[in-house]
């Protein structure tokens, strides 16, 4: 059986969960509109914006097949893994490290989780199991909302063709007994556990309300850039200032 992991992992301080109404064709998802779920919404427990910035993995060996940003979506990511006969697509990225043709591995970096296009949700990761080759941003209530339809009738239309053409990404991940943390991706990629060091994902004034669950007294002044910097070993994050020096290096200012 190929090796699989969960694309989130846990680390000593950091846990997942599917968010309420974030499962797969979930009844509670969007309830009275055409829009079915195909995926399913993973979400650090502690919610709102708290895993904004967290790194998202490839859930096994394959090739990536787009890699980009798209309206409404943001950043989507969609490795074909041929050995498992599926797709999978990653959502709402930012700070996309792969490009389309590249190699990866169980357990690489394909992503962070993001809040979408126009910063529109709170930070969480989609993420779906195709069992066919769609485009990377394919909605399928949108294939089937015909002018004057109503919307349940769309809704059921798009929900019989998502049971088709997908699976279920928490059966799934189950049944391949995904590996669910750091240090046993780690194991199984036959990695030194190291220290953890801390790495720079992203020089950008984060959304007003992650301050207010981080750090209020962090929040930039207008004119100001911030860095969110992760510990790779215990995924804790820290926001630090930017000064004009690393800004000139990165071109911002
Ligand atoms: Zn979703």
């Amino acid at each position: 059986m190929s090796r699989v992991c969960n694309p989130v992992l846990e680390t000593p301080t950091i846990r997942y969960s599917v968010q309420p109404g974030g499962g797969f064709l979930d009844p509670r998802y969007m309830p009275g509109t055409r829009h079915a779920h195909p995926g399913i919404d993973l979400n650090d427990v502690r919610g709102g914006d708290s895993d904004l910035g967290n790194r998202v993995r490839a859930v096994a060996d394959g090739t990536v097949v787009a890699a980009g940003h798209y309206p409404d979506w943001g950043g989507i990511v969609l490795v074909h893994h041929p050995q498992l006969g599926v797709w999978t697509q990653y959502a709402h990225l930012t700070g996309i490290p792969v490009q389309a043709g590249q190699q990866v591995t169980m357990g690489d970096l394909v992503g962070h989780i993001g809040k979408g296009a126009r910063n529109q949700y709170w930070a969480h990761l989609h993420f779906e199991v195709r069992r066919s080759l769609l485009p990377p941003d394919f909605w399928a209530s949108n294939r089937f909302n015909a002018k004057g339809r109503a919307a349940a009738q769309t809704r059921r239309l798009a929900e019989a063709y998502i049971r088709e053409h997908y699976l279920d990404p928490e059966a799934w991940l189950a049944e391949h007994q995904a590996l669910r943390t750091l240090a046993e991706v780690e194991a199984a990629r036959g990695e030194r556990r190291g220290g953890g060091v801390a790495v720079d994902v992203g020089t950008r004034a984060a959304p007003l309300n992650w301050y207010q669950l981080h750090d209020e007294a962090m929040r930039p002044l207008p004119g100001e850039w911030v860095s969110i910097v992760e510990n790779t070993r215990t995924g804790e994050k820290r926001i630090v200032k930017v000064g004009a020096r690393k800004l000139r290096e990165k071109g911002l200012a």
